[in-house]
């Protein structure tokens, strides 16, 4: 018979499915040592270019405990935004998870309900705190602790039955919560696609990413104008690249897609640079508020136009 902590794992993990999630899971906040040697390794190498903020609160990365002393569990779901789309080869580009609301909000909402699921079943407050992307916590890595998926060759979880267009987000609770699922295999094989189709060679090794490469760091997280060879680099993408995931065989046969609260912005799939370039402030407003690249804003979008423009009039 199962131990109550497991029947309460079980009955956790059907609510976030009720809420959307494709895949939950439950993991004791055990040290892992080797996840943190390898971001150690992506700092003194410099494959996080300038996102100085990754440097930042190493410890609390690496014991979780002082996130939230009592901590007993750290609750991993993730959530898909895999829309069936089809782009045309060579056209102006916008990554999949820009293309609808963006992902702090919606899946903070869904797990703040999903732990307030959880206090209503124990029938009694409990210290938590939930991060999405607000907090320095090794996601991927308790992910996989806790069974749900693995990473792939190109860096990013993958989750068998859903793929890899997924957001990820936690809730690090006081309270021990285990269903002892073990870790999954390799899920990759002998397939390298990712790594043959980067177009800047950003994947350096299987797993290792060199971000300073990376068209999503250059035309989302690097602040400053591009260099030549980066301006080059980015091609026809004007913000972000799914190229290592269109190529993914796990991404082509999922049974799980897009969750209904991603609604797709229509008005932004045949967006042209020069359409970014005649934008204002307040146009700008009207057509990216919600979305992640409003986050970004309207100074590096036009950045990644002008670039964008200009590539595809040498190509
Ligand atoms: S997002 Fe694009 S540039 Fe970055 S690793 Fe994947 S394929 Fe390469
Ligand atoms: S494309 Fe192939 S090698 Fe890359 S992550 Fe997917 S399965 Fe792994």
């Amino acid at each position: 018979m199962a131990d109550p902590s497991t029947n309460l794992a079980r009955t956790i993990r059907k609510e976030a499915a009720r809420l959307g999630f494709s895949a939950t899971g439950f993991s004791s906040p055990v040290p892992q040592p080797l996840a943190m040697q390898r971001y150690n390794a992506m700092m003194s190498e410099h494959r996080h270019g300038e996102m100085a903020y990754m440097e930042e609160r190493m410890e609390e990365r690496a014991t979780p405990e002082i996130l939230l002393p009592g901590l007993k569990t750290i609750i991993s779901a993730a959530i898909s935004y895999n829309h069936p789309l089809h782009n045309t080869a060579g056209q102006p580009y916008i990554s999949k998870y820009a293309l609808i609301d963006d992902y702090h909000t919606v899946v903070r909402k869904k797990l703040e309900e999903l732990l307030a699921s959880l206090k209503t079943l124990l029938g009694k407050e409990l210290n938590a705190i939930i991060t999405v992307d607000s907090s320095p916590v090794l996601e991927k890595t308790w992910a996989e602790h806790s069974g749900i998926g693995k990473t792939g060759k190109n860096s990013l979880l993958i989750i068998p039955s859903a793929g890899s267009y997924l957001f990820l987000g936690e809730i690090l609770v006081d309270k021990e919560i285990t269903d002892n699922k073990p870790p999954l295999p390799n899920l990759c094989g002998s397939c390298s696609n990712c790594l043959e189709s980067c177009p800047t060679g950003a994947l350096i090794e299987p797993g290792k990413l060199d971000a300073t490469r990376c068209i999503s760091y250059l035309t989302i997280e690097l602040k400053r104008e591009f260099t030549p060879e980066e301006s080059a680099m980015i091609g026809n993408n004007l913000f972000g690249c799914d190229q290592c995931q269109q190529v993914c065989p796990h991404n082509h046969h999922t049974t799980i897609t897009a969750d209904s609260s991603f609604t797709l912005h229509q008005n932004l799939l045949n967006i042209t640079p020069e359409t970014i370039l005649n934008l204002t402030k307040s146009t700008f407003r009207t057509l990216f508020h919600g979305t992640p690249i409003y986050r970004t804003g309207l100074k590096r979008l036009k950045r990644n136009a002008r670039a964008v423009a200009n590539n595809l009039k040498t190509s």
